[in-house]
């Protein structure tokens, strides 16, 4: 007879007997870059080779759409429905990645070939986001498998390859196909646990608001030696100017970009005993760094944060002896649903006059991924919780949002669905960088919570269903 323990172990034998290694093998060897024109084919292939066929022998219809946006890369949907009473899940991942970054990695890998490392699998996609919705589908697989070739629940997926370029297109084509996208709840996998080792359930995503400052003094550099001492210096303006916005320890000092009620009690409850780990080779964590009094989970889950992503006067790999005649940062804030971006910058511009910097400018100040979150008290949330903590047989940690950004807000906003992330990953996979790797252990952990998962929501004991009801 079919149970749930043998859904699971089913899963647990495909990642242990090598099947799921060489299924992700296949797709990190599709160098499917969205950040490199020259690899344009390889986005598509990997839709088209590396998911489609796949998802058809699970049963699914597969449709493959261009990008709503012109030189975008396409979206690929689908479907597989066994009735209307059942619940609809709607599942996401993105099929692109970064750069490659060939020449950064240690010289014994390469990110297009999967090579396992003692508990790690390196190559470009493992963590984001191939080895995550591989995972989930394949244990997806597993559960069919051992149903005989039923879910008892109908599964929608949404596979872009824009992700990696801030998902342009994604938001026009979901509003537009709202109706054939209709679903219950969103169940996606993407991003890292809180440590390697804790089960995790992230209720939402960090959005992020970017802008440049600029400080344009002169045409051209003068003199050093006649003119230093004389002429304004714009990199010592700039540097002050950013100072007033944090201090030397990370505090933010624009208060007016914080959770405009501080940190609730519900936030500070729900984050209470987070752990907040890199795992093994990962930064450490600065414990005098950004807000004083907040927990680290506390600083990336439940607050704001500033960053100076780059910073150049002059030409520093080239200098000459000149007060440079302009400064430029572009800067970065992650903030929560609980903060107010369009008084962004507003309230930058009001604190830089304060303090004098009026020579200051805002230049190209918008968001680039908005926040978006889901009660963590949500009943679908409750479900997956106790679903994981039933296959993993310890407790999750549910948290408001990931620290960094996902496209969460596109179907929070056009579908309704709340939003349930389950990462496989951890902080120190070095996604976007070089040598991003899958630790082994996580992500088999994920299998079994994954094929328990979708096996108990075919059991019929979910949550009210509603969303999708128009569709049918
Ligand atoms: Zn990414």
């Amino acid at each position: 007879m079919a149970t749930r323990e043998r859904a699971v172990a089913r899963a647990l034998a495909a990642f242990d007997d090598g099947g799921f290694h060489d299924r992700l093998a296949a797709l990190v060897a599709i160098p499917s870059t969205s950040q490199d024109p020259d690899h344009q084919a390889d986005v598509r292939r990997y839709l088209e080779n590396g998911i489609r066929p796949w998802l058809e022998q699970m049963g699914f219809t597969v449709t493959i759409h261009p990008n709503p946006e012109q030189g975008f890369g396409p979206i690929l949907t689908a479907e597989r429905m066994e009735g209307p009473s059942r619940p609809t899940i709607l599942t996401y991942g993105h099929g692109d990645t970064v750069r490659g970054l060939e020449n950064q990695w240690r010289p014994d890998l390469n990110p297009w070939r999967l090579h396992q490392d003692g508990n790690r699998w390196y190559g470009r996609g493992t963590a984001d986001n191939k080895g995550q919705h591989a995972l989930n589908l394949t244990a997806l697989d597993s559960v069919l498998t051992e149903r005989g070739g039923r879910l008892g629940f109908n599964l929608k997926l949404v596979l872009e390859t824009c992700e990696e370029r801030g998902s342009i297109g994604l938001r026009e084509f979901v509003a537009a196909n709202r109706d054939q996208l209709a679903a219950d709840v969103l169940i996606g996998s993407d991003g890292p646990r809180v440590a390697p080792m804790v089960p995790t359930i992230a209720t939402g995503t960090r959005g992020t608001f970017h802008f440049d400052l600029a400080v344009d003094l002169r045409p051209g550099g003068v003199h050093s030696g006649h003119w230093g001492g004389l002429a304004v210096d714009p990199a010592v303006i700039l540097a002050h100017a950013i100072g007033t916005i944090i201090d030397r320890s990370g505090r933010m000092l624009v208060r007016d970009w914080l959770p405009r009620n501080g940190l609730t009690p519900q936030m500070r409850k729900v984050l209470d005993g987070c752990p907040v780990e890199g795992g093994d080779g990962a930064p450490q964590i600065d414990p005098g760094w950004g807000e004083p009094g907040l927990t680290p989970a506390e600083k990336i889950y439940g607050w704001a944060s500033f960053i100076v992503l780059a910073m150049v006067s002059g030409q520093p790999e080239n200098p000459v002896n000149a007060v440079a005649p302009n400064a430029r940062a572009h800067c970065q804030i992650r903030y929560t649903v609980d903060s107010d971006p369009a008084g962004f910058a507003p309230a930058l511009r009001l604190h830089l006059d304060a303090a004098g910097f009026g020579v200051v400018r805002i230049e190209n100040a918008a968001i680039r991924m908005p926040a978006s979150r889901t009660d963590p008290a949500h009943p679908w949330v409750r479900f997956v919780a106790a679903s994981m903590q039933t296959s993993l047989g310890r407790p999750v940690q549910v948290i408001p949002n990931s620290s960094g950004g996902l496209p969460g807000d596109v179907f929070a906003d056009h579908l309704g669905t709340p939003l349930v992330w389950i990462p496989h990953s951890y902080n120190g996979c070095k996604q976007h960088g070089p040598d991003e790797h899958l630790l082994i252990a996580p992500a088999r952990e994920g299998m079994a919570a994954m094929a328990g998962l979708w096996w108990d929501l075919g059991e019929g004991e979910t949550p009210p269903l509603i969303a999708h009801r128009a569709a049918e």
